[in-house]
């Protein structure tokens, strides 16, 4: 089954002297349950897709989510943007809930997924606290969390571990992947680390700059188990 159908589809900012063809005829498909990374140089269109396919830009072409055309962000997609984007007035706890606060989820339910997700996340007591009193590493695991939160069918990510040292990133990798493994989402990822790509997806597209374009795509048939 497809999950996400993208087809034909083409984005043109207007700048200060014309306009700019940021990603051109981009057409790709992910099964249900697959994790396909977007790789290639910076400025290629990767961002510009993945907000399209989170429905927070317009394009021209269509994106289907289970045969359907997206219309504006949904929640069946979430998304885990670059630099966390966690709210700070918020606590962990509230920024991790934010999501089914906005819904009609019964308080017990709610208190629940909290748990569940600052226990699989390894941020016990720390709940109560700020996103300014927390480590890199750990603002991206509530960045995580708060997206897992809504459950979503699909799992769109920036760059997520782009702004983190080499030891957390690789720890955080290993978490990506263990979600990925226990709940078979689908998951389309941009990165500019190609090891990440080759790591955690099974399959690769590479975009070319100007226009972007995806110019080829690789399965990586490996066989993934968590150290
Ligand atoms: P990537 O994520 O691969 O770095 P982007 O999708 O951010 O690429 O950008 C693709 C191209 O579109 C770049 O040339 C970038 O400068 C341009 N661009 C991105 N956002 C805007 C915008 N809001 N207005 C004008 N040009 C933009
Ligand atoms: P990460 O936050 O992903 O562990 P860091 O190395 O940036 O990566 O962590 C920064 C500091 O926060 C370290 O001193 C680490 O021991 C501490 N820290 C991280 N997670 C926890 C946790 N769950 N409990 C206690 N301390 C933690």
């Amino acid at each position: 089954d497809a999950k996400i159908e993208i087809r034909g589809l083409s984005k043109s900012y207007s700048t200060g002297h014309g306009s700019l063809l940021a990603i051109d005829t981009v057409d790709l498909t992910l099964a249900e349950g697959e994790f396909v990374s977007i790789v290639g140089p910076s400025g290629c269109g990767k961002s510009t897709l993945l907000y399209v396919v989170g429905g927070f830009l317009s394009a021209d072409g269509d994106v289907l989510v289970d045969g359907t055309p997206i219309r504006g962000p949904g929640t069946d997609r979430g998304i885990v943007f670059q630099d966390y984007a966690l709210f700070p007035w918020l606590t962990v706890r509230r920024n991790i809930l934010f999501g089914l606060e906005r819904r009609d989820v019964p308080q017990a339910e709610r208190d629940a997924v909290a748990d569940r997700l600052i226990g699989v996340i390894g941020l016990k007591g720390f709940e109560h606290r700020y996103p300014r009193e927390l480590s890199g590493g750990m603002r991206q695991r509530v960045a995580i969390a708060r997206t897992m939160a809504c459950d979503p069918a699909v799992l769109l990510l920036d760059e997520p571990f782009g702004a983190l040292d080499a030891q957390t990133r690789e720890m955080m990798q290993d978490e990506l992947l263990r979600i990925w493994l226990d709940t078979r989402k689908t998951v389309l990822m941009i990165t500019h680390d190609v090891s990440e790509a080759v790591y955690l997806s099974n399959r690769i597209c590479i975009m070319s700059a100007r226009p972007g374009r995806i110019v080829e795509e690789f399965s990586v048939d490996l066989d993934r188990t968590l150290p």
